[in-house]
């Protein structure tokens, strides 16, 4: 499985085609913070990974904070989607947000209208942060949040760009808001003293960076222990002052490889990244000598960190073995891990597709899924990850929703990556446990699935799908025809109108 099978496609972007905006953003002045997310977050090999808009990571992360209000500016399409997606994920917040309209975007009220809400929002006594994201239009407008004051009554006031024509993935877009948020929490930290955790640990600690399954620091806690290591506050965070004792930790375990700004922002602060996580034993072993000596820890403790953990793993992974043929496809970031650990529990994938970008913290991984015959595809297209189940005709496809979707068409056992897989313990034994009950539950009768498609069978495909007609819906191709004209042309008016103000 080499990965080339298909060429991806160019799938049209919902925010009207990424050179025409690129080029209004840059003429409206933000040519430096696109060159800083295109650093961040190289695109390639193909344009885009097709999924949900990137500024829901942003969004999300905002929304997961304790005392931050998290206000969108972006045309109300977008923000709806974002709203609906984020109270789907069950934010339990309010999502602020600033209209506009096309005058108020070419006249330069947008800006003010933002300040404003900037400023009605900035109470201290209810926030300790406020954020605000640009989206599509308003980027590309050139609306400079950079001009907000940092600070009103004391509330920190941090605007971000997360343009989808910029950011890639929204698992990037989160490390947007969280670089920026570090960077802030970095500077007043070197400024003088900050607040203090609200669990202070007795021992050094180590920083776990991506969202995790809440039981899984709690674990990798207990396999640092004996070596005289604790947790310290994921990133992202959950409430500011977290960030002062993950920037205050002595070791940072990039576990989601996709962090770059943040980890520019440990790096700045002096200390040690280290990638790959405690997955498998084989992963386990090595991520615990890795952390044990980026902390400075003896080779005895060392030991008995692993002599801790690595037996009751061999047990548990001897006691679960199995033989599926699985791919992985996904943009959580975890997903070299998930293949890994399919791997020790005997599973064969031959290909893992991950949208996030290769950076040096999934170095490891890559290397070793390489060794065990599995291909490890960056920035994968839906295109690739679809014929490389076809390719391969997995027992178990993991994947995003259309993946799956393609794989039940076909009665191949499918599962969401999201909700199934990162729903659960990923992370030493408990990681084990959960894992290949995935596996053992969604193999162990296939036949339901070719049940599936006989009943649905006759249904039609695509946008000829339908029950009960008469006959086939009929195509209108002409219709279509002119809609796109139309939606072209007014792309064209909004695109010239931002170039112009
Ligand atoms: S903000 Fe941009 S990428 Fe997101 S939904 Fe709107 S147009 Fe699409």
């Amino acid at each position: 499985m080499d990965g080339t099978a298909a060429a991806p496609t160019q799938a049209t972007d919902c925010h009207g085609g990424r050179e025409t905006m690129l080029e209004a953003a840059r003429a409206a002045g933000k040519t430096e913070m696109l060159a800083g997310l295109a650093k961040d977050y190289p695109r390639g090999p193909h344009d885009q990974p097709q999924s949900m808009c990137p500024a829901f990571g942003s969004l999300r992360v905002g929304l997961r904070m304790r005392r931050t209000a998290t206000i969108l500016s972006g045309s109300a399409c977008c923000v709806y989607g974002l709203t609906f997606t984020s109270h789907f994920y069950g934010a339990k917040r309010t999502v602020g947000y600033v209209p506009f309209n096309s005058e108020s975007l070419v006249r330069g009220q947008l800006f003010e209208d933002i300040r404003t809400a900037v400023h009605d929002m900035a109470k201290p006594e209810e926030y300790d942060t406020v954020v605000i994201i640009n989206l599509c239009v308003p980027t590309a407008s050139g609306v400079p949040l950079d001009l907000l004051p940092k600070s009103i009554n004391g509330v920190r006031i941090i605007g971000i760009d997360v343009p989808g024509f910029g950011v890639p993935t929204h698992a990037e877009a989160k490390d947007v808001l969280a670089g920026a948020m570090l960077r802030y929490a970095r500077t007043e930290a070197e400024a003088g003293p900050v607040q203090r955790p609200r669990v202070v640990q007795e021992m050094p600690t180590v920083t776990l960076v991506g969202e995790l399954f809440p039981a899984d620091p709690v674990g990798v806690g207990a396999m640092l222990a004996p070596m005289g290591l604790a947790v310290a506050p994921q990133l992202p965070s959950r409430e500011w002052r977290d960030l002062y004792a993950a920037l205050d930790s002595r070791v940072v375990a990039a576990v989601h490889p996709f962090y770059t700004a943040s980890i520019r922002e440990f790096q700045a602060a002096g200390r040690p990244i280290v990638g790959s996580g405690p997955v498998g034993v084989e992963g386990t072993d090595a991520w615990l000598s890795a952390i044990g000596a980026a902390a400075n820890v003896g080779a005895a403790e060392i030991d008995a960190a692993k002599a801790r953990t690595l037996n009751p793993m061999r047990g548990a992974l001897a006691g679960m073995r199995m033989k599926s043929r699985v791919t992985v496809s996904g943009y959580e970031g975890s997903e070299l891990l998930v293949a890994r650990l399919m791997i020790e529990l005997g599973c064969e994938v031959p290909y893992v597709g991950t949208a996030c970008p290769r950076t040096p913290w999934s170095d490891l991984d890559r290397e070793w899924l390489n060794a065990h015959g599995c291909h490890v595809q960056y920035r994968a297209s839906l295109e690739q990850d679809v014929a490389a189940m076809l390719e391969v005709k997995p027992d178990l496809a993991i994947g995003t929703t259309p993946l799956v979707q393609k794989a039940k068409e076909l009665g191949t056992p499918a599962i969401y990556f999201t909700n199934m897989v990162s729903a659960r313990p990923l992370l030493g034994i408990p990681g084990i446990g959960a894992m290949a009950a995935i596996v053992k539950a969604q193999t162990k009768s296939p036949e339901r699935f070719a049940g599936m498609v006989a009943f649905f069978d006759g249904v039609g495909t695509g946008d000829n799908t339908g029950y009960g007609w008469q006959g086939t819906p009929e195509a209108h191709p002409q219709f279509r025809e002119k809609y796109r004209k139309q939606r072209l042309a007014r792309e064209k008016t909004l695109a010239n109108q931002s170039m112009g103000s």
